[in-house]
């Protein structure tokens, strides 16, 4: 056998996703390029991701978890069950023919972004200009977010328990928000700091107003103005900010980037581009399956998945044992136990795709590429894979088959670099119950900037690969 014919035979034959693609499969890359970014408008935060996922799952069919707990209905095979956990996380299940002890295929994503949440007292006013204290949410570098448009949502609770809720910023005539800058001409003493000390988290505060209100004294004055405008339209006072829970994020919509159209601008990819996905993969897999399928899209991912809404929490086996108890007689945590440690899970978040402007992050034969498709990360983790979730070959000798039996187009990698640095996911936690997990999403360029940037075919192969697993793993 010639040399190259020994390379075809037995090298690795990972391509290029737009290459592979079956006949009218182009079309439906792009159709779901267009729902994808939909869904991103639509949920700038984590609640709107929440409520908006709920909303497409109850079209599909999907009843409530804690109304059929109340009613005692069993759940049969094909049954279908949502549950909304405090607003901000959400769990799918669709009941499969096997019992619940005999594991179920989960992918579990997340929904919270890096961000700017305001301060507990976040409203004040200096030289003229009112703004916004406010606390950086999850791994940012901080000078992106200076001089851009942002956006203001999120909701406050009153007193007596009314909502309010406030979304401005991303509608055609809203106003908008924004951080300034240190101009170049004054900034020869900026420049001599390391980027890491040059900017500090006290200074990202964004302008929210600057005409006096009549009638009041200078110095406060403008924080007036703020103040009778959240009273006129919002019916809040300043008090009213000690339980709100409001975010600034990027104003504008998802774009499409390039002649071609391949790609998608957008704030909020990690982890919405694999939240989407988990979420339409569940939604469009085979009805009655033979084991439960579970989708998580969990919140607080960002800050190290803390707070009763984020995977550290026991929501998830709260669900679960409620789960079990509608299924059968014997319901009892020894159920849910076996459950867990014979589930397979698809830990569901994007990673580090190589960067050609920043070429030296990456070992290059295990770096991921946009238009590869889907990334299978064995590992996280970071300098010795500490702290990350090393998947086991027999789980991934399985997905390798499911992958390629069903036109995925996927890829292997790391992260970046081993001594560079590294990255966790849920996929720890997950492990944690026993369960066998790996790493696979989508690769993105710019993690955690305002506006990541992603590939059509990669969104795709994301969906395409989940709703692969649901169906087909074995
Ligand atoms: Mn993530
Ligand atoms: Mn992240």
């Amino acid at each position: 056998m010639a040399a190259q014919s020994i390379t075809k035979a037995l090298g690795s034959q990972f391509k290029l996703g737009w290459k592979k693609l079956g006949p009218g499969e182009d079309q439906k890359v792009l159709d779901y390029g267009e729902k994808y970014k939909a869904f991103l408008n639509a949920s700038k935060t984590e609640r709107l991701c929440a409520e908006n996922a709920v909303e497409m799952a109850k079209k599909a069919g999907f009843k409530s978890l804690e109304e059929a707990v109340k009613a005692g209905e069993p759940l049969q095979c094909g049954d279908k069950v949502y549950a909304l956990h405090r607003d901000k996380s959400v769990l799918l299940f669709r009941i499969g023919s096997a019992p619940l002890n005999q594991g179920m295929l989960v992918v579990g994503a997340h929904l919270d972004c890096p961000r700017l949440d305001l301060k507990p007292m976040p409203l004040y006013e200096d030289s003229n200009i009112a703004y916004f204290k406010t606390h950086y949410y999850g791994g940012i570098k901080k000078y992106p977010w200076l001089t851009l448009p942002l956006a203001l949502y999120g909701r406050v609770i009153q007193k007596d328990g009314k909502v309010i809720r406030i979304a401005i910023g991303d509608q055609a005539d809203d106003p908008v928000f924004c951080i300034s800058d240190l101009l170049p001409h004054l900034s020869q003493k900026l420049n001599q700091k390391k980027i890491a000390d040059a900017f500090e988290g006290e200074q990202l505060n964004p302008m929210i107003a600057s005409r006096p209100l009549s009638g009041e004294e200078d110095g406060t004055a403008i924080k007036a103005t703020v103040l009778k405008y959240l009273n006129d339209h919002y019916g809040m006072t300043e008090e009213d900010f000690a339980s709100a829970e409001l975010e600034i994020v990027p104003a504008g919509q998802a774009r499409d980037i390039g002649f071609d159209r391949s790609m998608i601008l957008s704030f909020g990819q990690d982890d919405r581009i694999c939240a989407y996905a988990a979420l339409s993969a569940m939604l469009d897999a085979a009805d009655k399956p033979q084991k439960t399928q579970c989708v998580i899209l969990a919140d607080k991912e960002e800050i190290g998945s803390y707070g009763n809404t984020g995977m550290q929490s026991r929501f998830f086996e709260n669900a679960l044992a409620e789960l079990a108890a509608l299924q059968s007689d014997a319901s009892n945590s020894l159920e849910v136990r076996r459950c867990l440690s014979r589930s397979f899970c698809l830990s569901a978040d994007v990673t580090a795709a190589y960067d050609p402007n920043f070429p030296d992050t990456h070992d290059m034969h295990n770096a991921t590429f946009f238009g590869k498709g889907v990334a299978v990360n064995k590992y996280g983790g970071a300098r010795g894979k500490s702290g990350g979730s090393d998947a086991n070959p027999e789980f991934l000798a399985k997905l390798r088959k499911c992958f390629d039996d069903n036109g995925v187009t996927w890829q292997l990698g790391e992260m970046g670099k081993i001594d560079l640095g590294g990255g966790g996911t849920i996929a720890y936690m997950l492990a944690a119950y026993d369960m066998e997990v790996v790493d696979c999403g989508t690769p993105i360029l710019s993690m955690h900037a305002p506006w990541e940037q992603s590939s059509k075919i990669d969104a795709y192969m994301t969906y395409k690969a989940y709703r692969a697993f649901f169906n087909h793993l074995s």
